[in-house]
């Protein structure tokens, strides 16, 4: 009874053992790498293109700022002194200085401010290069995936084409119940009697059970919920 699903579930394994084989190549775990990076890349330059925006209206702001005070600071010393008291040229003086000091520190502004466009600058084209290298990574790890699953196809096709042929030949109730069970990532399904244990979580079998078992041919563990079989 059990022979045919056993031979079954072997396929099976064999079938697991290969898609591990492909998820654990290394190139796939390369491609995956590869990726993350590429997303990162992007999101730092999303990140910079924001940057950059915000830096140039800030110059633009400094600069109509400077300018401003440029053309007040320009009125005041086209002010003939001739008709003033000299309590409103020392008026002037002082204004005039208030103003030199407002540019000084408006022309320091703008040169961090140009600094710091020029650094993202950099960066940006820092970053851009790295994901035209990433992408170039990329493509190459790309077609080595491809290979290496094109080169497992078809033992993988074969399997699967074995496994079909041989469902007619069991029986419907086990294969449901195989089916069901590998659904929950469960393997093995079918697992032998170990010392009046489960051979899969080793959970002792009371009297009861066992005698269930005999008379069944198989049981399911209340535990793991494999398939018990003699
Ligand atoms: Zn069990």
């Amino acid at each position: 009874m059990f022979e045919k699903i056993l031979e079954y579930q072997k396929l099976d394994g064999k079938l697991r053992n290969l898609k591990r084989e492909l998820d654990n190549n290394p190139a796939k775990q390369n491609l995956e790498k590869i990726k993350a990076i590429g997303k990162d890349s992007q999101n730092k330059l999303i990140e910079l293109e924001n940057k950059a925006k915000t830096a140039i209206a800030d110059h633009a702001k400094y600069k109509a700022e400077y300018e401003k005070v440029v053309t007040q600071l320009n009125a005041i010393n086209k002010t003939s002194v001739d008709s003033m008291t000299e309590e409103q040229i020392n008026d002037n003086l002082e204004k005039a200085n208030a103003l030199v000091n407002v540019l000084v520190s408006l022309e320091r502004n703008l040169s961090s401010q140009a600094k710091l466009v020029e650094d993202i600058l950099k960066n940006f084209e820092i970053c851009r290069n790295n994901i035209v290298i990433n992408k170039q990574k990329y493509t190459q790890c790309k077609a080595e995936c491809d290979k290496f699953e094109e080169n497992s196809k078809p033992q993988f096709e074969e399997i699967k084409k074995q496994m079909l042929e041989m469902e007619k030949d069991i029986d419907k109730n086990l294969l449901a119940k195989y089916k069901h069970c590998r659904q929950d990532k469960k393997f093995p399904v079918f697992v032998p009697l170990n010392n009046n244990s489960c051979g899969g979580c080793s959970m002792e079998i009371s009297a009861a059970l066992m005698n269930k078992l005999k008379a069944d041919g198989y049981l399911e563990c209340e535990q793991c919920r494999r398939y018990i079989y003699l």
